[in-house]
């Protein structure tokens, strides 16, 4: 009945649609390409292996549930993954790694008697740890934002339980990069030789997991389940505000391991004296050991994280294009991978090379439009005070070689940032004509391509210009 993997996606899509609103259908889901439907399985082709691995962490329950009711529990979804290894040669390879079909009892330590899970080779000593392997120190880029945090997990990755950091405590705004750290110590404590039972939990899960415990009556099995791991890692531990029954049982669970020598490492999205629906004696517990914030990350640590987003991804883009993403995107690490992702995606979906143009078109529909609120007289005034000129200088009859340059650089950027006219532009410059203006934009290019000292003041100048806009 499903014998066409077009029919079966497009049904499937069609669900999918109304669970995600049409930005996350867009991105996500538009460039996937059905490709077969065999032996039960349906394979689909994603443009990148992130895009696998964020539709994974983000869709995956989705997935699943669309995969059963369209087609059946017995199917599973596999995926194809084009590899962009920059030679135009992109030959898909696939990743056998199903949805999880353990979500129903959505519950890992019960799990423990289910041989028929999937992930077998990330478990010890037959706990279901559940570490992201791709969460790595290796690849969680440094900087002023993250450097505490990083070096104190770090610390406490080569010597869980023994340092004073215990517990530690992550804590800063969404995708700021907590769930990456904590699961990069993990998997840095797995790669050592001593054997530690390491158990990561998102504080949502744990307070399912013991919901379920209460309802099956099976919470003996619940607390061994905890008070055995050596390494306890749970996730966004604001979700426990309000909830009094499972802050007990972490309570009790946190006082044990802690007494034992266990390591345990908590994040969450404020700093403890903030969490103000947890019991006292539970946030007093936490300050412990240390606590470490997470910050924006500045303008340098974005061109890094894109660097080597791109470079894991094995795609190449322009210096120009990674520093429009960064110059662009500051809020936070997740959404400058999304919009990585939606750039990439748009690029193999237009077959066109990844360009500034394109960039700016990926932008424009997902963040607001910068180059809008960079109007004219905002890049006269930025040019002027940047090269202490005047802008009536700038504007007036002038040939004083400073002041030359200072004009065709503000027209430069007045055609770049805006939407004018050439002869709007000339306009705006003391009524000077568009050839002028022409001119001035390519005295502006040859000048950048071979004047070393001219092309840093134009870097400078653009990061300012940039900067402010956003
Ligand atoms: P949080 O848990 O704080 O909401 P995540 O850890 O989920 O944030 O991070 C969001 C995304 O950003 C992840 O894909 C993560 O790999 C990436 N990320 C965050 N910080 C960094 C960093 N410093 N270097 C590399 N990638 C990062
Ligand atoms: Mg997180």
């Amino acid at each position: 009945m499903h014998s066409d993997h077009n029919t079966a996606w497009s049904n499937c899509l069609s669900k999918i649609k109304d669970d995600v609103g049409d930005q996350g259908f867009e991105t996500w889901f538009k460039p996937i390409r059905p490709l077969k439907l065999e032996n039960n399985i349906l394979t689909i082709q994603v443009p990148s292996q992130f895009f696998y691995e964020y539709l994974e962490e983000h869709y995956v329950h989705l997935l699943r549930d669309v995969i059963d009711s369209q087609l059946g529990r017995d199917y599973r979804l596999e995926y194809s993954v084009v590899v962009d290894t920059g030679d135009g040669s992109n030959k898909p390879y696939t990743i056998k790694l199903p949805n999880n079909p353990s979500r129903s009892s959505g519950n890992g330590f019960k799990s423990k008697s289910n041989p028929t899970r999937v992930l077998d080779s990330y478990e010890l000593f037959g706990y279901d740890i559940r570490l992201n392997p791709s969460y790595t120190f290796d690849n969680f880029i440094e900087g002023d934002c993250n450097r505490l945090a990083r070096s104190a997990g770090y610390a406490v990755a080569q010597r869980p339980g023994v340092t004073s950091f215990n517990p530690l405590m992550l804590y800063g705004g969404v995708g700021l990069g907590k769930t990456h750290l904590v699961q990069a110590i993990g998997n840095e404590i797995l790669r050592g030789t001593d054997k530690k039972v390491v158990h990561y939990v998102s504080s949502e899960k744990f307070a399912n997991q013991f919901f379920d415990a209460i309802k099956n009556n099976n919470i003996q099995e619940f607390s061994n389940f905890y008070l055995k791991v050596d390494v306890l890692i749970i996730d966004d531990v604001q979700f426990f505000e309000g909830k009094e029954k499972t802050q007990e049982i972490f309570f009790h669970i946190f006082n044990h391991l802690h007494q034992s020598g266990s390591q345990i490492i908590m994040t969450s999205d404020r700093p403890p004296k903030d969490l103000n629906g947890l019991m006292e004696r539970l946030v007093s517990r936490f300050k412990w050991g240390l606590t470490a914030d997470l910050q924006q990350p500045d303008y340098e640590t974005r061109i890094a994280i894109i660097n080597r987003k791109m470079q894991s991804d094995g795609i190449h883009i322009p210096d120009n294009v990674v520093e429009y993403l960064a110059y662009s995107v500051d809020t936070n690490v997740r959404e400058l991978e999304g919009v990585i992702i939606s750039l990439i995606a748009n690029a193999s979906l237009v077959k066109k090379e990844i360009d500034l143009e394109l960039a700016k078109q990926t932008l424009k529909s997902i963040v607001h439009d910068i180059d809008s609120e960079v109007g004219i007289d905002y890049i006269q005034k930025t040019v002027s005070e940047f090269f202490k000129v005047s802008i009536d200088e700038l504007k007036d009859k002038t040939r004083k070689k400073e002041i030359v340059m200072a004009r065709q650089l503000a027209m430069y950027f007045s055609k770049e940032y805006t939407n004018l006219s050439l002869k709007s532009i000339g306009y705006h410059f003391g009524g000077r004509d568009h050839s002028t203006v022409i001119h001035a934009v390519q005295t502006v290019n040859d000048l950048y391509d071979t004047d070393n000292s001219f092309k840093k003041s134009l870097d400078e100048l653009r990061k300012k210009l940039k900067l402010k806009a956003i």
